[in-house]
């Protein structure tokens, strides 16, 4: 599903934290939203996902105006750095939650739920509580959980910030692999620029609310628009 972001502005208080942000996503991609704290990257996630009403401008998913629809009528799945599992229930029980509380039959969940343990290669695991999984393992459980209502469109907000290095390559392998193979559209936020030079087919650099520069890892990195790109950018360690 396409993503288009019209003319979109928030302000809080005094601080104008969206200002004026066009963009287009295309259907299929793996968009990094990049930019220092701050920069307005969780509040344009947010107001993607409908959990942030713009002052102005408009959303449109696949072409219908999404603006001002509830969440739960906008086929979006979630994932974010503390939206932490359900600790009382088992990593099964996890990615069943969407699809009980969407009254889905008992036979179609079993299903859906195996096939998602598979697919995040974690079968011996499914009767396990999150505390007696690994920080990585746990991670994909959330991913595995948001594709479980099978959204076409996926966001996530610094998924796999407060994790290791190590954890952290492994996660961005793993976003790659399901992005590609549930075929999603799918937007992160992300303020290391390794990460989004790794993972993502575009990068939208962002900075005091503004967008600064949209491209490919490799035209963002040869020729970066603004000065502010080329030195957030240029600054990989
Ligand atoms: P980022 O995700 O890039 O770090 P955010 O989008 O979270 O940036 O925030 C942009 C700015 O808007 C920040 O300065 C933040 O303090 C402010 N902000 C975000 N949400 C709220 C809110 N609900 N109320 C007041 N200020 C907010
Ligand atoms: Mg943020």
């Amino acid at each position: 599903m396409s993503i288009i972001v019209r003319q979109v502005s928030k302000k809080f208080t005094n601080f104008q934290a969206l200002d004026q942000i066009n963009l287009e996503i295309k259907t299929g991609k793996l968009v990094a939203l990049l930019g220092p704290s701050g920069s307005g990257k969780s509040t344009l996630l947010r107001a993607i996902a409908g959990l942030e009403i713009p002052d102005t401008g408009s959303i449109i998913i696949n072409g219908r105006d999404t603006t001002h629809l509830d969440v739960r009528q906008r086929n979006i799945g979630f994932v974010f750095q503390h939206y932490a599992l359900f600790k009382h229930l088992t990593v099964r029980q996890n990615i069943a939650f969407g699809l009980e509380i969407r009254k889905h039959g008992r036979k179609g969940i079993k299903e859906k739920v195996e096939e998602l343990l598979e697919l995040i290669q974690l079968r011996g695991l499914g009767d396990r509580y999150p505390s007696q999984l690994s920080g990585g393992q746990r991670q994909r459980v959330a991913l595995a959980r948001a594709l479980a209502v099978q959204p076409q469109v996926l966001l996530l907000d610094e998924p796999f910030g407060a994790l290791d290095a190590k954890v952290r390559k492994e996660l961005r392998a793993w976003l790659r692999r399901l992005h590609d193979e549930v075929h999603l559209t799918s937007v992160f936020v992300t303020h290391d620029q390794e990460e989004a030079m790794e993972v993502a087919d575009e990068i939208v650099v962002m900075n005091r609310g503004r967008i600064e520069q949209v491209g490919t890892p490799d035209e963002i990195y040869d020729n970066p628009a603004t000065p502010f790109v080329m030195s957030f950018v240029g600054d990989v360690n």
